[in-house]
Parts: C-alpha cells; structure tokens; sequence
C-alpha cells in the first residue's frame, strides 16, 4: 500500500484507539461508582445490575475492536495492511474506509459470518 495512505489509516486506527481507551475507562469508572452507591433500595439495586451488565457488555465490545486496532497497527508494521489475511486479495479501499481495522475482504468477511472460513 501507498505509504500515504498507510499513514492516512494509521492515524485514522490511532483516533480511534484513543476514544476506545478513554470509553472503556469511562465505563470502568462509572461501573465502580454503581458498586459504591450504597444509598440505593432493592430496586434500585436491580436497575444497578442491569447497569453494570449493560456497562460491561459495552466495555467488552470496545476491548474487542481495540484488539483488533492493535493487531491491525501490528500488521502495518509488518507490510501486510490492507490484504485480506484469508485470500491475500487487496480489502476494498470503502471497506477499509468504513472498518480500517478490518483483517478481510467483504467477500471473506461473509464468508466467515456464515461459518464458512
Ligand atoms: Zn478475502
């Protein structure tokens, strides 16, 4: 790949991985300050733990999407960004534009979602 457009999805992976680290300490910090409630009825209590479930299913998502940023900055250090890790075929430049993190071509991609990769 062009190393301008390298650099351009880089810094697009870089932006992104920022906002997933301070959403994740945010949801953390909000998850322990529902723990330190103590003033909440049973009630309240119930509305907590959904909360938290909600806060940690959120966190989950972001951590899942931060791995994927790391391994996709690993994968321009190592000269393999932008082609697709199942056929070796270029990732479509709207693709990688909509999902920069993304480690497969659309086609793949379906493929796996369906199970067949
Ligand atoms: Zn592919």
């Amino acid at each position: 790949m062009e190393k301008k457009r390298l650099e351009y999805y880089r810094k697009k992976l870089q932006a992104r991985r920022d906002e997933l680290m301070k959403s994740i300490a945010r949801t953390e910090e909000a998850g322990r300050q529902a723990d330190e409630d103590t003033t909440v009825d049973l009630a309240d209590k119930a509305a907590n733990s959904y909360t938290k479930e909600f806060l940690f299913g959120q966190t989950d998502t972001d951590r899942t999407t931060l791995q994927l940023i790391d391994s996709a900055l690993a994968r321009m250090k190592a000269g393999s960004y932008g082609l697709c890790a199942s056929c070796e075929n270029e990732i479509q430049v709207k693709r990688l534009e909509a999902v920069p993190w993304t480690k497969h071509c659309l086609a793949c991609q379906e493929k796996q979602e369906k199970g067949m990769l």
